[in-house]
């Protein structure tokens, strides 16, 4: 990954190793459901030893345990989206593939020793395509008041920290103050894939865009 590999990393990249033996959709659910606890506690090793690093001002390390966070975001969001294929919730395992994309690809922003992860986002895209239908998305036209830096609390106009790149452990985001909505539109490459047409009107109920099941309009609330 980065050379010289401290040996915390080391260690988290060997369970990494042992936890992608489970993300195909042949795996027991039982031994995935081990896999999401292992991988749920090398996370919290991690949130432990950004925190040191954070106390050391070692902005580098703090990045690359941000980019081991995200890592294991993606492989739990993966295992889990497996889980519920199998269980017949294909709404709940898009939302945990698109979060396992987004995740990869803030591992990459987080650090530059993430960048090999190209090759598993192609993977993602790729189950993403050949596991489920093609979907039609939406985005909303907000109007923002504020747009507020997540690094320092600022005005993001006037502040220097920019969106998606990483500082001491967090990437910079912002948080849109005082919105309103303005429309909704139906686009073809949203900034987020869960905003999607879950249901359309038909006869006698709503049919489901993932099973083409009609469910009943009683069941809207
Ligand atoms: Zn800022």
């Amino acid at each position: 990954m980065i050379d010289p590999t401290p040996p915390f990393v080391k260690e988290f990249n060997q369970t990494v190793e042992d936890v992608e033996n489970f993300l195909v959709m042949t795996r027991a659910s039982n031994l995935q459901r081990a896999a999401l606890d292992v991988i749920s506690a090398a996370a919290e090793n991690v949130r432990a030893e950004k925190a040191l690093a954070i106390s050391n001002g070692d902005e580098d390390y703090a990045n690359l345990l941000l980019g081991c966070q995200c890592v294991a975001t993606a492989l739990e969001s993966e295992i889990k989206m497996w889980l519920y294929l199998k269980q017949e919730r294909p709404d709940d395992a898009w939302n945990e593939l698109v979060n396992a994309q987004m995740a990869s690809t803030d591992a990459m922003r987080a650090h530059i020793g993430f960048s090999h992860l190209t090759q598993h986002v192609r993977r993602l895209n790729a189950i993403e395509s050949l596991v489920f239908p093609p979907q039609v998305f939406v985005s909303s036209g907000m109007i923002v008041g504020f747009q507020e830096c997540s690094i320092c609390g600022g005005d993001y106009d006037e502040c220097s920290h920019l969106v998606g790149k990483p500082y001491m452990g967090d990437l910079c985001h912002i948080v849109a103050r005082n919105i309103s909505l303005e429309h909704v539109a139906i686009v073809k490459d949203p900034a987020d894939k869960r905003c999607r047409v879950e249901r359309f009107s038909v006869e006698g109920g709503y049919r489901n865009r993932m099973t083409w099941q009609i469910e009943a309009e009683s069941n809207e609330a």
